[in-house]
């Protein structure tokens, strides 16, 4: 037994019809209902036909926006997931999540554009910088240079109106130079161009006096004439360190402060570095510092080094020229012995040669001088201290 229900918006009646035994329905006679009544159960029916249309329709809908989801999502859900599993399994939650992120989304489709922004920082990182350890510096004193963020396989270039070309040499995570100023340029103002990957900067470099001497003594002609004034002896020493004058390491092997390389309980200096010296009416500088001492006293390397060379120059005598790296030399005339060979590392301390006065020289006593490039600069910088130590820090 079935019912159903019509409406009759006319009469606001409900009438109930009930299919009797010959399938035709029997109408029920109707009832009065009163319009208030009738009303509320209009609106009830009228609502809970509502709610089933609307259950109805969010359910049809929500199975097409479920199939519809599901078709664009689960290849991405799942395809990823699968080779993800040999991740950690907090990663595999984040890596899954990344993954549909990225594929869900169109602008996390257009991300690639994101880079640039990254890697703009870097290139002003890698920008060369420039500096200096001093721009006041005495005449036969050096200073030095310094280039940080030097690209691979770009070398660093200098040039200078004192007429000197500083070397670059890798140190640490930058370049560096041991700009050398000779002993005999006029106080005033120079300046120092480093370039390095397009970029470049000119330092001003004042030169102030180095407050050198002069001195003027006699030596017996008879040597004068058989060392100094022969034109092959200088000959000699000019073809045997001129090449040495150039080269440099690109290691730096000393480290601290020098240690003086005589051996004696109180030293005195018979002659300092860049005194003028007016010998036989012939105006010299110094490229060095005498240390007077009795024959035979020992000679020690003041730093580590590789000895360049070891041998007797008409004009020197026994004479050792020891790499210290950089380009930074140390120079020994007149020793009486040799304690040492080329290609020699020594550590500081270990035994060059022994005091002698070989060579052109007017009594025993060591000649020793350091260099940079070929100039010669003034060697207490670095035996006062730490002198390079103090520039980096
Ligand atoms: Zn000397």
């Amino acid at each position: 037994m079935c019912r159903a229900v019509r409406f009759d918006f006319q009469l606001y009646n409900v009438l109930w019809y009930e299919k009797g035994d010959k399938g035709r329905g029997r109408r029920f006679t109707a009832r009065p209902v009163k319009k208030g009544a009738c009303l509320m159960k209009h609106i009830a029916i009228w609502l809970t036909a509502l709610v089933m249309a609307c259950s109805l329709c969010a359910c049809t809908s929500s199975a097409k926006f479920a199939s519809s989801n599901s078709a664009v999502s689960s290849p991405d859900l799942v395809t990823p997931s699968v080779p993800a599993q040999a991740e950690p399994e907090s990663s595999e939650t984040e890596s899954s999540e990344e993954q549909v992120s990225s594929a869900g989304s169109l602008p996390a489709q257009q991300e690639p554009p994101l880079p640039p922004e990254t890697a703009g920082p870097a290139p002003t990182e890698e920008l060369p910088v420039f500096s200096a350890s001093s721009l006041r510096v005495k005449a036969g004193d050096n200073l030095f240079l310094f280039v940080k963020n030097v690209p691979e396989s770009v070398s660093v270039t200098g040039e200078s109106s004192l007429g000197t070309i500083p070397v670059f040499y890798p140190y640490e995570d930058m370049q560096m130079a041991i700009f050398p100023v000779r002993y005999s340029a006029e106080p005033g103002d120079y300046s120092i161009t480093v370039a390095c990957d397009g970029a470049s900067e000119t330092f001003a470099l004042t030169v102030l006096d180095g407050g050198f001497e002069v001195e003027e003594f006699q030596v017996d002609q008879s040597v004068a004439d058989s060392t100094v004034n022969s034109a092959k002896a200088n000959e000699e020493y000019a073809a045997a360190t001129q090449p040495l004058k150039e080269s440099g390491d690109a290691a730096q092997y000393w480290s601290g402060a020098f240690s003086l390389p005589i051996h004696q309980e109180t030293f005195r200096v018979s002659s300092s570095f860049g005194y003028t010296r007016i010998i036989n009416g012939v105006a010299s500088i110094h490229g060095g510092v005498d240390f007077p001492a009795p024959q035979g006293t020992p000679v020690t390397a003041p730093n580590r080094g590789r000895v360049l060379y070891a041998g007797f120059l008409q004009l020197t005598g026994n004479t050792v020229v020891i790499e210290h790296g950089f380009g930074l030399k140390s120079w020994y005339y007149h020793m009486d012995e040799l304690c040492c060979s080329e290609g020699d590392m020594l550590g500081t301390g270990d035994l060059i040669g022994r005091v002698g006065t070989t060579g052109y020289s007017t009594g025993n006593h060591l000649h020793f001088g350091m260099s940079v490039g070929g100039v010669y600069i003034n060697p207490w910088q670095y035996l006062d201290g730490d002198y390079f130590g103090q520039a980096v820090a």
